[in-house]
């Protein structure tokens, strides 16, 4: 494996010419290259989440030492977007598509950084889904409620699928996340001529394996790439309190304790295994690898 900076270092130029990058925050690449797979994560910005979002029931004083480890502090929580995308030589895969303009104006950024890395959103072949939630399917479509990746075969786990056709799920969500039930709903069947569904295990394209990691959403999916990488999604959804007390209930975790177990299970294996892991929401890209720590584990991003 070899990892580079070569894109940021581009990106960041280029973005800089273009007047965009306006702080840390701004969009980057960081990418590996594992076996026959390019490996890069674009930005698709950041969003802005009360820190109740993350805490859920956690009381704040329990939580207090983590964030200020971080830098943290009672602010709302900044966390990148990061999403990932591969090639092969044959495949251009994306997993998720980001936020689109309709969720938060700090998000939905994925198509400055294709430009900057020379694509458009035709050459992408493949979209990989790991949830439904707005800031990883609400990018799917452009400005005329068509696929935006007009050309790829669009992929989701078949449990993630089933769960947010369903007509229950607008009346059995959180209240709060009422518009997430109607969003993913209405992207899915705008996809429906374009989308299949799998199952956990599957193989889904050569040396790119699905693997269950439910409880950020019913059927939230992870995705090991051949070479020893996982994609998490929001399985792992920050570096701070999901790193360090995995166990925790999450306030962003739909099934807060099937979240935690996935969680400790999945954090066992990517620092056992010394796995290069990719996270949806962690910072520096988003790709590094889980040490273990003596509370709890460490995230080290090791692309940039
Ligand atoms: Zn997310």
């Amino acid at each position: 494996m070899t990892l580079s900076r070569r894109g940021f270092i581009a990106a960041g130029t280029a973005a800089v010419a273009a007047g965009a990058l306006t702080s840390h925050r701004g969009w980057a690449a960081a990418s590996l290259t594992l076996g026959d797979f390019q490996i890069d994560t674009l930005s698709d910005g950041h969003l802005v989440l009360p820190l109740s979002f993350a805490l859920g029931e956690t009381p704040r004083a329990d939580a207090a030492p983590i964030l200020s480890r971080h830098g943290l502090g009672d602010g709302p929580l900044e966390p990148p977007c990061n999403v990932t995308l591969v090639r092969d030589g044959t495949n251009t895969v994306l997993f998720d598509v980001g936020s689109g303009p309709d969720f938060m104006p700090s998000a939905g950024k994925l198509m400055d950084a294709f430009d900057i890395l020379g694509i458009g959103p035709e050459d992408v072949t493949h979209v990989v889904f790991t949830h439904g939630h707005p800031d990883h399917i609400w990018g799917a479509l452009d400005d005329f409620d068509d696929p935006l990746f007009y050309e790829a075969e669009h992929m989701i786990g078949q449990t993630e699928f089933d769960y947010w056709m369903d007509d229950a799920t607008v009346d059995t969500i959180d209240p709060g996340r009422v518009t997430f039930a109607v969003g993913a709903k209405r992207r899915l069947e705008a996809l429906q001529d374009a989308i299949s569904t799998f199952a956990d295990g599957a193989e889904i394209l050569p040396g790119i394996a699905a693997r269950a990691t439910f409880g950020h959403t019913p059927g939230h999916m992870s995705f090991e790439l051949a070479g020893g990488a996982m994609i998490v999604g929001d399985a792992i959804v920050n570096h701070h309190l999901a790193f360090e007390r995995p166990d925790w209930r999450s306030g962003s975790d739909q099934d807060p304790d099937l979240g935690a177990q996935t969680r400790v299970r999945l954090l066992d294996q990517l620092a056992s295994d010394q796995m290069t892991l990719i996270g949806f929401h962690l910072p520096g890209g988003g790709i590094g690898r889980a040490e273990k720590a003596t509370e709890g584990y460490r995230f080290i991003a090791e692309a940039l």
